[in-house]
């Protein structure tokens, strides 16, 4: 009916679906990873960027494929050096929460000019500043989630 087709139109689905119900499993590695290493995760993974925790295992940052091409560039010696030296670091990372829709995720990916978003909680007792790494959101996310939703029609 009417109504069924309403609820797959795609604005009603980036504003209806929450970020939990879509997001992927968070592709992380510790701060201490060299960017070699870094490298061969986002050729295994078939990603861009790749999610960093520090030794407690909390957000730390985000390197993506353009900083690692940044320091290799005419710097043999860039391969052995810690990710943690390279990575866009906190508390300058956007993140989301699994409650807020796909389309605040989108906003924020949109308006940050970044392809994906790390999707954390924090922990009642913590301050703001330690995340837990939970998820992750891409804008390929959302695409397949629209297309998705337009089989159903
Ligand atoms: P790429 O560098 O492969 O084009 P992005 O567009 O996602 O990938 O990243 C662009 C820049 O923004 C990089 O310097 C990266 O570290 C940073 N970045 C990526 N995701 C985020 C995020 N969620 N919050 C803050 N910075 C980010």
């Amino acid at each position: 009916g009417e109504k069924a087709e309403k609820k797959e139109h795609g604005s009603y689905v980036l504003r209806e679906m929450k970020v939990g119900q879509v997001q992927g499993m968070p592709i992380v590695v510790d701060v201490k990873t060299t960017v070699q290493d870094a490298v061969v995760t986002l050729f295994l993974e078939n990603i861009g960027s790749l999610i960093v925790t520090d030794e407690a295992g909390k957000l730390a940052g985000v390197i993506s494929r353009k900083d690692l091409l940044k320091v290799t560039l005419g710097n043999p010696n860039a391969s052995a050096i810690p990710v943690s030296m390279v990575m866009t670091r906190q508390p300058n990372i956007v993140t989301i929460t699994p409650e807020e829709s796909v389309l605040e995720a989108a906003r924020k990916m949109i308006h940050h000019q970044v392809d994906s978003l790390p999707v954390v909680s924090c922990p009642d007792h913590s301050s703001d500043q330690e995340l837990n790494v939970v998820g992750r959101i891409t804008k390929t996310t959302i695409i397949k989630l629209l297309l998705d939703k337009m089989g159903q029609e």
